[in-house]
This record gives structure tokens, C-alpha cells and sequence, in this order.
């Protein structure tokens, strides 16, 4: 197969440097806002005559916005503030929300990467775009005034951003002024969540199935007593959000939140007669857990082609398992099964929740020959975390120690709490994927973050 890997290097080596190397290569800085994005060793930025093209990476981990590939067609999509971008490589037409623009230069291809001009993709994504030739920096900026539904006007309703169930919890993450009112209603059994003036977010109608009417359903699999989770908008004068809880057997709930009546609330599903405490609550240090990725968005994919959101989520679920026995800690998912969640919404989860710290869980992708563990912190109140977690995960992992670093990642920005982003092993790296995927090395990993967090919160 060696004359075949020959020739896909001419290739992509043809496609990438058309007419001779007349692509410079360097370490361009972006910045986000005025903040500098931490972009790892690995991604190099090009200025190929005249544009500025970046990986997909730089899109999707720093600017935060969901991307999709299609391989048959050679499809990249990025979509985020009710934007759809379709790129195709090798083709300078794009395609924003069905609409063709042009692109001065078609995204590449070049050893599983793909590059795409970072001008246009930003400018659609409704950024400001400024570059620097001289300091050879881009600068990205977003606007001061969105608004998120363009044509439908400033109605001041509260936004429903996501819902999601986890053991016996409803976690609804919202914005604004949100006041749930519950019902308990028999034949057949539910429990009735209702949210006067609101709706659902943009982003919430664009990752979940709704139809036309603005129904949907969460199906939830392994609880004994619920069936599954139903929302829709219940009524519009004024618009009501409904949620409900189908159950297959009478139960009681209490409700947590939202704090300060503005924001995120949960509804716990009552195993006794004792009302449940709320998450962190009673001296309680409470503790999200992010599987990154998930749903349409796969993550990076493996040396053997095993998608990262697989890894996260298994990773993820067992540190739950482990912090459920956890006398002292509370622990709340972003999520617990293959949902596409979006950044921001698993940031405002915590940010809510008033979280003690915030875990995100990762595998890297690079030249096949990177491997090791790396942990990112980006607020500096994170960085103690960052180091204590880090080490008990090196030890686990038992492969290269590539350090506590800055990184300028969207979940650990924009929490409040001490987070960090953990890059536990290289997915491109056929002996790292495999201890990834490894049970037993899962199950060491799964301790290991739980001592850490233990260490740093200083819980027995
Ligand atoms: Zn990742």
C-alpha cells in the first residue's frame, strides 16, 4: 500500500500547496474578544496567498460552534447563533443556510485535518473579522447587540436552552426569569412541569427533534418508574413551555431553584417520603462532569476509528458511578447518554448549579506519533485543580506526562468555578485509543479523577 500513501501525499500535498509551496505555515495568534485562543502545538495556521486558513479544530474546541463532517461527501457543516455553514473540500462554493457564498479559497484536506478560511467562516458565524499581516494575528470580535431570533422582535420571554434527565433528576437549563409550576396528575401517572413565559432557545430547536407543533421527547432508558420526558409549548397567550414526566407509577418530587428565581432549576423524583436535598446542598461540594462531545458531534475519531464522544461518555459515567458512593459530593452530568449538547449550555449548567468545580472530559488527536495526557486550565483559579487532577491522572494512565497547560477552551472559560479540560490520552495514537478504550484502564481513570477531586476539595 506504499505507492498508494505515496500518491495521497501528492495529492493532498497538490491540493494544499497548488502552483509550488507558495503556503506560509507560522504561528498566527486569534483572538477571541481581546483574549488570545490557546491553540495546541499542533495546529498550525497557514496564510495560503492571502487566506488565512485554520483547522476545523480551531472552530469547534476554541470559537465553540458545532461541527459536523460528512465523508462520503466530503461535507463539512459548522452551525452555531442560528447558522448553518456547509463546506465542501476542494470547493470554493459554500453553502449558508441553503444560500451559496463564495469563498476566496475552498477548504482543504491535509492528513485528516481539514482546513477551512477562518474569515469567512467567522464572518457568517456573525464575528467581526480584523487581520493583522504585520503581527501576523487574526482578531475575531462579537458583536455587542445579538439578537437570537431575528423577525420575531423582543417578546421578553425566558428561554428553555435544555432539558435533560439523569437518575432522579429533571435538570431544565433556562435564561431569564423562569417560574415553574408542577402538577402531579394520575391515570396515567405524570408529573407536569409547566414554565410561563417561555420558550424554547434557538439552539435548543435546532439540537433537539421538534416537530412542526414544537413537540418533542427525551427518552429515558434504565429508570424504573419513568417512562419518558415530554416538552412542548403548551400554550401561547402567554407562551408556556410544558414538560412532562411520564411515570409508571405515582411519585413525588421536589423542586430546586431557580436561584434567585433567574435560571436553571431542577425537579428531583422523591425515592421516600424524605424530600430529597438539592445538588450541593446540606455542606455538600457538588461537581459536574462534562462528556465532551456527543450526539452529531463525534469528537475527534481514533486511530481505529473509534469516536471520542464514546470515550468521554464512558470515562464520564463511571466517575458518576464513583461520586455517587461519595458521602460528601454531589455530582451532576451534562449529559448521560449520546445528546448533542451545545458549549454554552454545558457551561450555564454549572454556572447555575453554582458548582464547586467542573470537570471536562476529552481525548486528543495529532500526528499518530503524539501520545501522552495533558490538563488545560484557563481561568487562573483553576490551575491548582488542574495540577491535583492531573497528577493522579498521569499516574493511571501510565503513559507520556505532557503537562498542566493554558487553554483558551470555550467550557473552561466561561464556567465560573474552578474547570478544567482534561486531554486524558491521544485518540490518533493507536496504543493511547487502545488503553482509552480499555475497561480496566477506564475504571483506574474513573479513580483517579475521583481522588483528585477529593484531594482538591479536601473531602473525606
Ligand atoms: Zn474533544
Amino acid at each position: 500500500m506504499k505507492k498508494f500513501g505515496f500518491l495521497l501525499f501528492l495529492f493532498v500535498f497538490m491540493v494544499a500547496f497548488p502552483k509550488g509551496a507558495d503556503a506560509s505555515s507560522y504561528s498566527a495568534k486569534i483572538y477571541l474578544d481581546g483574549t488570545e485562543l490557546n491553540l495546541s502545538s499542533k495546529v498550525k495556521v497557514e496564510n495560503i496567498k492571502g487566506t488565512v486558513m485554520v483547522p476545523i479544530r480551531v472552530i469547534s474546541e476554541n470559537l465553540g460552534y458545532s461541527v459536523g463532517w460528512k465523508k462520503s461527501t466530503q461535507t463539512v457543516t459548522v452551525k452555531g447563533n442560528g447558522t448553518t455553514v456547509e463546506m465542501v473540500i476542494g470547493d470554493k462554493t459554500a453553502k449558508v443556510n441553503g444560500q451559496r457564498a463564495e469563498m476566496t479559497r475552498a477548504p482543504i484536506l491535509r492528513g485528516g485535518t481539514t482546513i477551512v478560511p477562518i474569515r469567512f467562516v467567522s464572518e457568517q458565524m456573525g464575528l467581526n473579522v480584523k487581520w493583522d499581516n504585520q503581527k501576523k494575528a487574526v482578531y475575531l470580535t462579537t458583536p455587542t447587540t445579538v439578537n437570537p431570533n431575528p423577525g420575531e422582535g423582543n417578546d421578553n420571554l425566558s428561554t428553555v436552552d435544555g432539558i435533560s434527565f439523569s437518575e432522579n433528576r429533571l435538570t431544565v437549563a433556562a435564561t431569564g426569569t423562569v417560574k415553574p409550576e408542577l402538577m402531579k396528575l394520575s391515570s396515567p401517572h405524570r408529573i407536569v412541569v409547566d414554565i410561563p413565559n417561555a420558550k424554547f432557545s434557538e439552539s435548543f430547536r435546532k439540537n433537539n427533534d421538534l416537530n412542526a407543533s414544537l413537540n418533542g421527547e427525551l427518552s429515558v432508558t434504565g429508570h424504573p418508574d419513568v417512562k419518558k420526558v415530554r416538552y412542548s409549548i403548551f400554550k401561547n397567550n402567554p407562551s408556556t413551555v410544558r414538560i412532562v414526566i411520564d411515570l409508571s407509577k405515582a411519585k413525588n418530587y421536589t423542586l430546586h431553584g431557580p436561584k434567585n428565581g433567574t435560571g436553571s432549576f431542577s425537579v428531583e423524583l422523591n425515592t421516600s417520603t424524605e424530600p430529597a436535598p438539592a445538588p450541593g446542598a446540606g455542606g455538600k461540594k457538588l461537581v459536574v462532569i462534562d462528556a465532551g462531545h456527543g450526539g452529531r458531534d463525534p469528537g475527534t475519531i481514533g486511530a481505529t476509528k473509534k469516536k471520542e464522544k464514546d470515550f468521554t461518555l464512558a470515562l464520564a459515567l463511571k466517575v458518576e458511578k464513583l461520586l455517587k458512593k461519595e458521602k460528601n459530593i454531589d455530582v451532576v452530568m451534562t449529559r448521560s447518554d449520546d445528546t448533542f449538547i451545545e458549549l454554552k449550555d454545558r457551561a450555564k449548567l454549572a454556572n447555575d448549579l453554582k458548582a464547586d468545580a467542573f470537570v471536562s472530559i476529552h481525548a486528543n488527536s495529532g500526528p499518530s506519533s503524539a501520545s501522552g495526557t495533558e490538563t488545560y486550565w484557563q481561568r487562573e483559579s483553576s490551575e491548582e485543580l488542574a495540577k491535583v487532577l492531573h497528577k493522579h491522572m498521569v499516574e493511571a494512565m501510565g503513559i507520556r506526562d505532557r503537562g498542566v497547560k493554558y487553554g483558551n477552551f470555550h467550557v473552561i472559560r466561561e464556567t465560573k468555578m474552578p474547570a478544567v479540560l482534561l486531554e486524558v490520552g491521544f485518540m490518533s495514537n493507536k496504543s493511547d485509543e487502545s488503553k482509552l478504550f480499555n475497561p480496566t484502564v477506564q475504571n483506574k481513570l474513573a479513580e483517579a479523577i475521583v481522588d483528585g477531586l477529593k484531594e482538591y476539595l479536601k473531602v473525606k
